[in-house]
Order: C-alpha cells, then sequence, then structure tokens
C-alpha cells in the first residue's frame, strides 16, 4: 500500500511478514489493519506501520455534520456506532461519539429489521439529526449509508454488484444499505 495514503478503522495497510503493528494499527490473523481514520506512513527506521490521526486539535459535533461511523451492534429496533469522522473537518472528534440510528432513520424504504440493513464493522455515512443528550444518526438520503463493508463470514471486502455486495473470496452475497459511492468513494474528502 502507498505511504501517506488515508485509511479507514479495519483497512488492511500491510502484512505481519513486512512490518511490525505500530501506533494507530493492530495486527489480527498476520495482516496489519488500521485501527482509527488517519494517514498511513511506514517508521522505516523500526519497521513499524503507523497511523497517525488527521488532525489533534477535536472538534465537537453539530445537528446536520455529515460523519462516518463504525458500526458496533445491531439490535431489533436501532444500530449503534462509533462517529469516528466529520467530513470536512479533518479533527479528532471530542465528546460523546456514541451514535443511535433508529430503524426509522436507517432509509426512505420500510425497514423491519436493521440487520438486514448494516452489520457490525460497516462504517457507514450518516446525518447527525440529534447531539444532546444523545447523538442520533440518520442515513436515508441516497449518499448516506455503508461507504465501506467486509464480509462477515471470512473478512474480506465486499464488492457491489446491482443491489447485492458479494464476496470476492467466498462468494458470499450480502445485502446493505449502500451509499451511493460504496466502493468509490473519495478519502481525501472525508
Ligand atoms: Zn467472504
Amino acid at each position: 500500500m502507498n505511504k501517506d495514503k488515508i485509511v479507514l478503522p479495519g483497512e488492511q495497510v500491510s502484512t505481519s511478514e513486512e512490518l511490525l503493528p505500530g501506533d494507530g494499527t493492530f495486527e489480527e490473523d498476520g495482516i496489519i489493519r488500521a485501527s482509527r481514520v488517519g494517514t498511513y506512513y511506514i517508521d522505516e527506521k523500526h519497521k513499524r506501520a503507523i497511523v497517525k490521526p488527521l488532525t489533534s486539535i477535536p472538534v465537537e459535533l453539530k445537528r446536520g455534520d455529515i460523519v462516518l461511523a463504525l458500526v458496533e451492534s445491531v439490535r431489533s429496533n436501532m444500530v449503534i456506532a462509533d462517529v469516528i469522522h466529520s467530513i470536512g473537518k479533518n479533527r479528532s472528534i471530542s465528546g460523546d461519539t456514541n451514535g443511535t440510528l433508529r430503524v426509522s432513520e436507517i432509509s426512505n424504504s420500510y425497514v423491519k429489521d436493521p440487520s438486514t440493513e448494516y452489520a457490525p464493522g460497516d462504517i457507514i455515512r450518516a446525518k447527525v439529526t440529534q447531539v444532546k443528550p444523545s447523538v442520533q444518526l440518520a442515513t436515508k438520503d441516497r449518499d448516506l449509508g455503508v461507504i465501506k463493508a467486509m464480509c462477515t463470514k471470512c473478512r474480506h471486502s465486499l464488492v457491489r454488484k446491482d443491489n447485492l455486495l458479494i464476496c470476492e473470496n467466498c462468494k458470499n452475497k450480502e445485502k446493505r444499505k449502500t451509499a451511493d459511492d460504496y466502493g468509490n468513494y473519495d478519502l481525501h474528502k472525508l
């Protein structure tokens, strides 16, 4: 992978054969992955993979912000997602980042069960509809929804084909509420 590339949590940056996992990364089954949104670089001297935070000055979430959030759990009537980035702000986020996405706010179509649309580990682009007393998110618009998802069986990236996401490794087919630029988003516009 190229140096100085912006990466998302869970994204593969290197392998344990090439480098050691450094700050902002973790190793899993021989793969080194990013643990935060940031810029990937290699500490050549110590042969470490590093993901630096985009900047150090934090920003507070506001209603109307468009954010990236990592889906942590999917319940019967809501999705819990940790807000990891505020788009266009290039800063880390201060305060409460624990967002809730109610089933009625997922899509313009009727959704009965959130687990048909999102899975833990998905990275979604969402709109902040409330900040206090709790962070509430919505993904109804076309440009909102999953921008990156991993196969729930083998953790390889899923590729969009028509209305489904397909794992090129194990051929598993999955469904998501995808953003219209799924798989083709521009990380430099984070
Ligand atoms: Zn798979």
